[in-house]
């Protein structure tokens, strides 16, 4: 049985949650290219070893949080709650999460 220590729920089951998928800091909606968002979309590093998951404790909290987890033994090294960062915020030396998730529109190709 996996279990999962939510910063706001404390341990639960890990079928209060559901795996959202790997972790990708979210493209510069002023600068990306398609290249960019097509491998931000669609492209995963799918590692045997350490990764950066997003989960959502939807039975709990419903907060979406960041799993460090080693994705061979399950074994898990941190959760934290997640914040929106855009890539040209976590390069910015005054980062301020949370500013990213104002939505916009997209151009279509
Ligand atoms: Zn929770």
């Amino acid at each position: 049985m996996i279990e999962l220590h939510c910063p706001n729920c404390g341990r639960r089951n890990v079928s209060e949650f559901r795996y959202v998928g790997e972790r990708h800091i979210r493209p510069d909606p002023d600068v990306a290219d398609p290249t960019t968002w097509r491998s931000y979309l669609y492209l995963r590093d799918n590692p045997a070893g350490w990764t950066d998951e997003t989960w959502l404790h939807r039975a709990g909290c419903r907060r979406y949080l960041v799993v460090e987890r080693h994705t061979v033994s399950n074994e898990i090294r941190s959760i934290r709650e997640a914040m929106p960062v855009v890539a040209s915020e976590a390069d910015a030396p005054h980062a301020q999460p949370g500013r990213a998730q104002s939505g916009g529109s997209g151009e279509s190709a």
